[in-house]
């Protein structure tokens, strides 16, 4: 596998076995993920296997859950997302935005009630941001929850949400009418509640192996109990897309590398005019670039996680990550396909499967060019957005 700088040399024992057991288990359990891809499903039967693995927020602590280093979670994420982003994107939601503020804002209830269940995959969650009318300004979002006795009735409706039709409880960000300021908060929602329903968006032509869905709340009870009491305003969801931004990171490269790799071994055995088309300039500089590309990202996750682990990383330093390599895998996604020639259309290989998965991966948790803005932002103090 592609390590151009040695990285592996400065994984310890625990990285390395956390990397090695996720790419033995995308080899042997996920099946054929092409299959998949062509049939839209996500393979459900292994979540309960995920959890065994300790797939779920590895890197939180308490609970029964690992506390790995952020290098072996962003390392698990890479070889998720090597497999197909619809998995990475599955163990992100689950562990960065639905376990990750049930741990840092959740009552010590919540904590027992899903933490758990969550971690083990037994119990599966799905995180209600986006809306029909508001996806790049959550801000402006129109669900709302209004006090009825002893807790909140919520209405509106958030789409495009990754698991919700297979979700247990729906972590729902809503602007609470009953307080002063309307602030958001979030509103863990189990999904068999009456006034709630998880209808699936389905013919998605990107990230065919998840589960993509609705979330409509009708006037759906929750009690009071339910409200994660840690947490008001934007800062509650935008800290949990910090977290799975920075998995995002690290997945993108992976499934670059899946794809650089994958040309890698069809150029060296396809033959055409009399030698393996590896042998030509034109194609030598498509593997050079797209390893140099790779690499650079690589370098760029691996400093991430070692200012994670030191307290001192930055929402808008993830956002350049994000930002860079989900467009690296992209473009370079793009090449590797080129490099397959016509058997590069088919769901045989991977690279067009990564590469149609990248337009959503460009477009979730924040899109190009509102992380473009967010660096705009932060290197120049003068906010662009509006
Ligand atoms: C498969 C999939 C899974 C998803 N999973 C989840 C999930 O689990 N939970 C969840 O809450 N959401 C989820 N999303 C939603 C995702 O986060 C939104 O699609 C994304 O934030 C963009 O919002 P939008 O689609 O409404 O596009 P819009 O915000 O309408 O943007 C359309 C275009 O306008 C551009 N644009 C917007 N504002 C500006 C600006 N100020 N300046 C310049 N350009 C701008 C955007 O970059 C984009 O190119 C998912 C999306 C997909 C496709």
């Amino acid at each position: 596998m592609l390590d151009y700088v040695s990285l592996e040399g400065d994984l310890d024992a625990e990285e390395r076995l956390i990397r090695d057991t996720a790419r033995e288990f995308v080899a042997e359990e996920v099946g054929d993920v092409g299959e998949h891809w062509l049939d839209g499903t996500f393979p459900t039967g292994v979540i309960e296997e995920m959890g065994e693995l300790g797939f779920f927020a590895p890197n939180l602590d308490g609970y029964g859950l690992p506390n790995v280093s952020e290098t072996a979670y962003g390392l698990l994420m890479q070889e998720l997302e090597a497999c197909d982003s619809g998995l990475r994107s599955m163990a992100s939601v689950q562990g960065a935005l639905v376990m990750y503020p049930i741990h840092a804002y959740g009552s010590d209830e919540q904590k027992d009630e899903w933490l758990p269940r969550l971690g083990t995959g037994d119990a599966v969650g799905c995180f209600g941001l986006t809306e029909p009318e508001h996806g790049s300004n959550p801000s402006a979002m129109e669900t709302y929850a209004e006090r009825d006795a002893d807790g909140y009735r919520l209405t509106g409706s958030k789409t495009w949400i990754t698991n919700a039709p297979i979700a247990d409880v729906a972590l729902v960000w809503a602007r609470d009418r009953s307080a002063e300021g309307d602030p958001v908060r979030g509103f863990l929602v189990e999904t068999d509640r009456d006034g709630v329903s998880t209808g699936e968006i389905t013919d998605k032509l990107s990230l065919r192996v998840s589960v993509t869905g609705e979330v409509v709340l009708d006037d759906a009870f929750v009690p009071e109990a339910n409200v994660l009491p840690g947490v008001e305003g934007m800062q509650g969801p935008l800290s949990c897309l910090t977290q799975a931004r920075y998995g995002i990171a690290w997945g993108a490269v992976g499934a670059a590398r899946d794809c650089f790799e994958t040309a890698r071994e069809y150029a060296t055995d396809r033959e055409q005019f009399g030698k393996p088309i590896a042998g030509f300039q034109l194609q030598q500089e498509k593997l050079a670039e797209m390893a140099t590309q790779i690499t650079l990202a690589q370098l760029l996750a691996h400093r991430l996680a070692d200012l994670k682990e030191a307290g001192r990383l930055r929402a808008p330093q993830v956002s350049m990550a994000k930002r860079n390599n989900v467009a690296m895998a992209r473009e370079q996604s793009r090449v590797a396909r080129e490099m397959l020639g016509g058997n590069g259309i088919t769901a045989d290989y991977s690279p067009m499967r990564h590469m149609a998965n990248m337009e959503t991966v460009y477009t979730y948790e924040g899109t190009h060019d509102i992380h473009s803005l967010i660096l705009g932002h932060d290197l120049t103090g003068i906010p662009a957005f509006e």
